[in-house]
C-alpha cells in the first residue's frame, strides 16, 4: 500500500462524513452489497480522479468491496478534503492528494496513480486520460477502458478520438440520462448556491443574477436563482438555448450588457474567457463573480489579476479586486468550481445516481474486456434504466405499466 496525503490522524472526521453519505446513498449501498458477494472487480486495478470528498470516497469503497485495488487522486486542487483522504487510507486504499496542492503537486499525484499499471480509468475532466497518453504510453497496454464523468472531459475525449489518438474505450458517463439530467441540472443548481451562500452570507433575493450558459448546469442554476427571488439574466451563444431561456421567463443579453447590471455572475459554459477585461471594467461596485464550469478559465482570472489596482482577501474564498478608486469586484474560490472549492459539491442523493452509473459502467467494461471496438461508448440503455428504476423505488414511487391492450393500441398504426 502506498499513499501521499496530508495527515492520517484526520481520518475519524472523514469516516463520519463517509458514513453520512453511505446512509443517504441507497443505490450505492445496494451495489456495495452485490459487489461484495460477486466481486466483479477481483484482480482489477482502478485509477480514479474525481473531486476527493465523501461521496467520491464512498464510490471508491464500493468498488473496493467488489475486489478492485484502488489508486485515487482528486480532480481539482481545491476540492480535496484531507480528512476524507485520510479515512480512505485508513481503510487500506491508496490515495495521492491533498487540499490546495500546487500545480506541480497536483500533476505529481496524477502520475503517482498512473504508475500502478491500472486496468480501469475513472476520470473527471480528462486529466488521467490525457496524462496517461502523454506521459505513460507504455502503461496503456494494461488498460481495459475508462469512464468520464463530466461534459468538458467528454469534449476532450471526442477531440482525441477525432484525431485518432485515443487508445482505449471510454464510457461517456455524463451523457447518461441518469447523470446529466439530475447531476448537472439539480445538483449544480443547488450546490452552486450552497457554495455562494455559505461563502458570502449575502442575500440573493432582489439581486440580478447573471448566468452564463444555459446548458444543463445553467438551467439548474437559473431555476434555483429564480427560486431564491433573483432577477435572472442569461447569456448564451446558441440561439436555441437562448430561446429556451426566454420561454423559461429569463432575460437574455450579451455579457457586455449583462456586465453593467449584474450583482452575481455565475459561469457554467465549459468555455474560456466568458467574462473578460472589458466586462470587469463595466461592473458595479460589489459585483460577485464565480464559476461552476470546468477549470478556472471561464472568468479571465489572469487578466483580472493584471489589471486590478490592488487586491485584498475579504473572507475565506472571497478575493476582492479593486477596479478604480471606488469600485471593487469580488471573486469566489479563485474562479474555480464554486460548489466544490467552496462547498461539498452536489448532494449525496444526486451523486448516488451519478456514481451508480460510474460503478455499473466500470463493471460493463470489465465484463466486455477486449470486445469493445468503438473508442467512445454510450452508457448502455439497460444500465441507465436499471439506475432509474432502483432510484424510483428508493424514492418510494411506482410506475404504471402498459396493458396488453395499450401495447396493441400503440402498435396498431404500424404498417
Ligand atoms: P452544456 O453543453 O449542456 O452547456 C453549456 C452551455 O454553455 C451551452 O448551452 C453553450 O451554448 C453555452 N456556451 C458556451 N460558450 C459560451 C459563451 N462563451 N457564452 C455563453 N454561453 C456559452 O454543458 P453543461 O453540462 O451545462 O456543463 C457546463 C460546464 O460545467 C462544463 O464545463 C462541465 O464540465 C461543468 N460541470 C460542472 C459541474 C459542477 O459540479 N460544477 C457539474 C456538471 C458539469
Ligand atoms: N477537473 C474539473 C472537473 C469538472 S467538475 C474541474 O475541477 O474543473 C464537474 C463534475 O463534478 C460533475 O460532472 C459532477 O458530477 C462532479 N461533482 C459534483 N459534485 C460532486 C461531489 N460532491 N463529489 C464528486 N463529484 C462531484
Amino acid at each position: 500500500m502506498s499513499s501521499e496525503i496530508k495527515d492520517l490522524s484526520l481520518s475519524p472526521s472523514g469516516e463520519h462524513k463517509i458514513e453520512w453519505v453511505r446512509k443517504n446513498c441507497p443505490l450505492l449501498r445496494s451495489l456495495e452489497e452485490e459487489f461484495s458477494a460477486a466481486k466483479p472487480f477481483a484482480g482489477v486495478r482502478v485509477a480514479l480522479s474525481i473531486h476527493l470528498e465523501a461521496k467520491t470516497a464512498y464510490l471508491c469503497k464500493v468498488l473496493a468491496a467488489g475486489g478492485a485495488e484502488m489508486f485515487i487522486t482528486g480532480s481539482n486542487p481545491l476540492s480535496t478534503q484531507d480528512d476524507v483522504a485520510a479515512a480512505l487510507v485508513s481503510s487500506g486504499l491508496n490515495v495521492f492528494a491533498w487540499y490546495d496542492s500546487t500545480p506541480e503537486e497536483y500533476e505529481r499525484h496524477i502520475s503517482m496513480v498512473l504508475e500502478n499499471d491500472c486496468n480501469i480509468i475513472i476520470d473527471d475532466g480528462g486529466d488521467l486520460v490525457t496524462t496517461l497518453h502523454s506521459k505513460f504510453p507504455e502503461k496503456i497496454k494494461y488498460v481495459i477502458g475508462g469512464c468520464e464523468e463530466t461534459t468538458t472531459g467528454i469534449i476532450r475525449l471526442i477531440a482525441m478520438a477525432n484525431k485518432g489518438t485515443l487508445q482505449f474505450p471510454m464510457v461517456l458517463v455524463n451523457n447518461a440520462d441518469c447523470k446529466h439530467l439530475f447531476d448537472n441540472r439539480y445538483g449544480t443548481g443547488q450546490s452552486v448556491f450552497d457554495g455562494i451562500n455559505r461563502t458570502t452570507n449575502l442575500i440573493v433575493a432582489g439581486k440580478v443574477v447573471v448566468v452564463a450558459g444555459y446548458g444543463w448546469c445553467g438551467k439548474g442554476v437559473a431555476m434555483r436563482a429564480k427560486g431564491l427571488g433573483a432577477q435572472v439574466v442569461v447569456t448564451e451563444i446558441d440561439p436555441i438555448k437562448a430561446i429556451e431561456a426566454v420561454m423559461d421567463g429569463f432575460d437574455v443579453m450579451p455579457m457586455k450588457e449583462a456586465a453593467k447590471v449584474g450583482d452575481f455572475f455565475i459561469t457554467v459554459t465549459g468555455c474560456a474567457g466568458v467574462i473578460d477585461e472589458e466586462d470587469f471594467k463595466q461592473m458595479k461596485n460589489g459585483a460577485i463573480l464565480c464559476n461552476a464550469g470546468h477549470f478556472d478559465v471561464e472568468i479571465d482570472m489572469k487578466r483580472l489579476r493584471e489589471i486590478a489596482l490592488s487586491k485584498a482577501e475579504q473572507r475565506k474564498n472571497i478575493m476582492g479586486y479593486q477596479m478604480s478608486e471606488d469600485v471593487w469586484i469580488y471573486v469566489l474560490a479563485e474562479g474555480r468550481l464554486v460548489n466544490l472549492a467552496a462547498g461539498d459539491g452536489h448532494p449525496a442523493e444526486i451523486m448516488d445516481m451519478s456514481f451508480a452509473i460510474q460503478a455499473l459502467s466500470a463493471k460493463y467494461l470489465v465484463e466486455h474486456k477486449g470486445r469493445l471496438t468503438e473508442k467512445l461508448i454510450s452508457v448502455p440503455k439497460e444500465v441507465d434504466l436499471e439506475v432509474a428504476k432502483r432510484k424510483l423505488s428508493f424514492l418510494g414511487k411506482q410506475l404504471d405499466h402498459l396493458t396488453d391492450a395499450q401495447v396493441e393500441y400503440l402498435n396498431s398504426s404500424a404498417i
